[in-house]
């Protein structure tokens, strides 16, 4: 199996947290680009709010200037003696024939300064009215500078639904006194038509005020608003703040939200506001972001499981790799270290003690005449017996960096960092005594007492001694081969003074006086040829 390796693949928590982060900035994206088209839908929708008001008003005014010409050739002509002087049926010509028949005009009367109706449109003799109590008529009774006026809407038939508005002027005598009133009517039916043929939205709105607040026309229309005044509404307010202009506000008179777009046309002006409810703006904005929000959403969900799922998966492949680990290093009868480990230590070992000049030591142990222990009792007690041995090597070399590797068949070595040869000649020494302490009963041997040899070798940080840890290991291994030949179940190290290379094995060493009573400690009989 290869190793994983990298810091994401050896922290599996780090993928899931990279995914939550992913996962976010995708949301914070998706928001930014869902607000961007929000902003995009009011734009054009008040692009497009912003052209309706201008349609509406070039039509709106040019209508009104139309009546306005129809009122002024009356003014003119009540206005010359001539024209007054002509026999009644010319006159009604001359007088409203230049008046447009146009569809939603109604009558043009004339009133004189007390308000009666002197010349009718519809005939001659005129209807019998006085017109002193109309506000088209008394606004230009109270003041010469009126202009064209616009009244309230009133109904000048029968029926409700024929509801109108009356453009009046004033009509001056010949010294500029108040002589009384030209006034033409003009059915809402020409807002109401003009309204209904824009396209608005499902809950736009199209309203045409005076500038004093009062309903003219409005869309959707409901005979109960016209002529009504939403001077006091917030809405109204901004009306009258420019000629034109934009604003979000909710309606005075449905309490929709909207976005309004409004124009002055005349003076003093007629104010044409179109509605465009936020709630068409959004609409397919709305859905949008419903169908971009779900996408996400199942995106970054999908996204944060499958790094739950991956990262559960690199954590059982984590785990299992640790546990191979540790079987490939673990020697599986002794339970001590592998030859691969004990290779990999005393490498990492040997560096750091090369590298910072520190003493360390290697012991090669070998189990005596192991060969013939096998023959007598067996395999399985020899098995046991190694068992034995390793746990009587692990317990005598337990300082922090010592190591125990099994060497090969019946040999192990001990790997000692920071100990110099006197500890070292220790270690061995309280290994060997361990080693013959076994109770051989125990291990099916009857009366034969195991016992191991021991070469001992030390650096001490003089890198001209041993060049390499394969010297080192070399001059262990020296030692070991003059213990066995030197009577065995004894250790023997290499002192300052020996060269590695300098001891053959084949050469005997005399048998130093040790015994297993004799003991480690301080007063090691050892010797060591030179
Ligand atoms: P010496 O004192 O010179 O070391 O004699 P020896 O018999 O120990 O030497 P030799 O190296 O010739 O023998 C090693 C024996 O160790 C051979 C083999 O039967 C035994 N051996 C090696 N590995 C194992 C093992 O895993 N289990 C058992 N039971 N025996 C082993
Ligand atoms: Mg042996
Ligand atoms: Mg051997």
């Amino acid at each position: 199996m290869k190793r994983i390796s990298g810091i994401f693949f050896s922290r599996p928590t780090l993928f899931i947290v990279g995914a939550v982060a992913g996962a976010l900035a995708l949301a914070g994206i998706a928001a930014m680009v869902l607000y961007e088209m929000r902003m995009d839908a009011l734009g054009r929708a008040r692009d497009g709010a912003e052209n309706l008001a201008l349609i509406l008003q070039r039509d709106i005014e040019r209508n009104l200037e139309v009546y306005e010409l129809s009122i002024d050739a009356v003014v003119d002509g009540v206005s010359d003696p001539a024209t007054l002087r002509l026999p009644a049926g010319i006159r009604q010509r001359v007088l409203f024939d230049r008046s447009t028949h146009a569809r939603d005009m109604g009558t043009l009367l004339v009133a004189d300064r007390t308000g009666e109706v002197v010349f009718d449109s519809a005939g001659y003799p005129p209807r019998r009215r006085n017109l002193a109590e109309e506000d088209y008529f008394t606004v230009h009774q109270r003041a010469a500078g009126a202009g064209l006026f616009i009244s309230r809407p009133f109904v000048p038939g029968a029926q409700a639904a024929d509801q109108a508005i009356a453009l009046s002027r004033r009509l001056a005598g010949p010294h500029g006194d108040f002589a009384g009133a030209v006034v033409g009517t003009l059915r809402l039916n020409y807002f109401h038509r003009l309204f209904d043929g824009m396209t608005l939205g499902d809950h736009g709105s199209l309203t045409l005020l005076r500038s004093d607040g009062t309903v003219l026309m409005r869309r959707p229309y409901s005979v109960s608003e016209i002529g009504r005044s939403i001077a006091a509404a917030a809405s109204f307010k901004p009306l009258l703040l420019a000629s034109s202009g934009s604003f979000i506000g909710t309606a005075a008179l449905d309490g929709e939200r909207r976005l309004y777009s409004f124009r002055h046309i005349g003076t003093p002006p007629l104010i044409i506001v179109v509605g465009l409810s936020t709630q068409d703006i959004y609409a397919e904005w709305r859905r949008r972001a419903w169908a971009i929000g779900m996408v996400v959403a199942l995106l970054d969900a999908f996204f944060i499981a499958i790094s739950v799922l991956f990262a559960n998966q690199l954590r059982q492949r984590l785990a299992m790799e640790a546990q191979l680990h540790r079987l490939a290093s673990t020697d599986g009868l002794t339970g001590v270290g592998t030859r691969r480990l004990l290779d990999e230590t005393l490498d990492t070992a040997w560096r750091a003690a090369r590298r910072q000049r520190q003493r360390m030591s290697l012991l090669m142990v070998d189990a005596d005449r192991f060969k013939s222990f096998n023959d007598r009792f067996g395999h399985a007690a020899g098995d046991a017996a190694l068992r034995a041995i390793a746990q009587c090597i692990a317990a005598s070399a337990r300082r922090p960096g010592d190591f125990v590797g099994r060497y090969g068949g019946e040999e192990f070595c001990v790997l000692l960092p920071g100990t110099g040869l006197d500890d070292a000649i220790r270690v061995a020494e309280r290994i060997r005594a361990a080693v013959q302490a076994i109770d051989p009963a125990a291990l099916g041997a009857g009366e034969d007492r195991l016992s191991v040899s021991i070469g001992v070798a030390a650096f001490d940080g003089d890198t001209q001694r041993y060049r390499s840890r394969q010297e080192l290991l070399l001059a262990a291994d020296h030692r070991l081969y003059e213990a066995k030949a030197g009577g065995r179940n004894t250790v023997r190290p290499a002192t300052a003074a020996a060269t590695p290379a300098a001891t053959p094995a084949a050469t005997p060493a005399a048998t130093p006086a040790a015994t297993p009573a004799a003991g480690g400690g301080a007063a090691h009989p050892f010797t060591e040829r030179g």
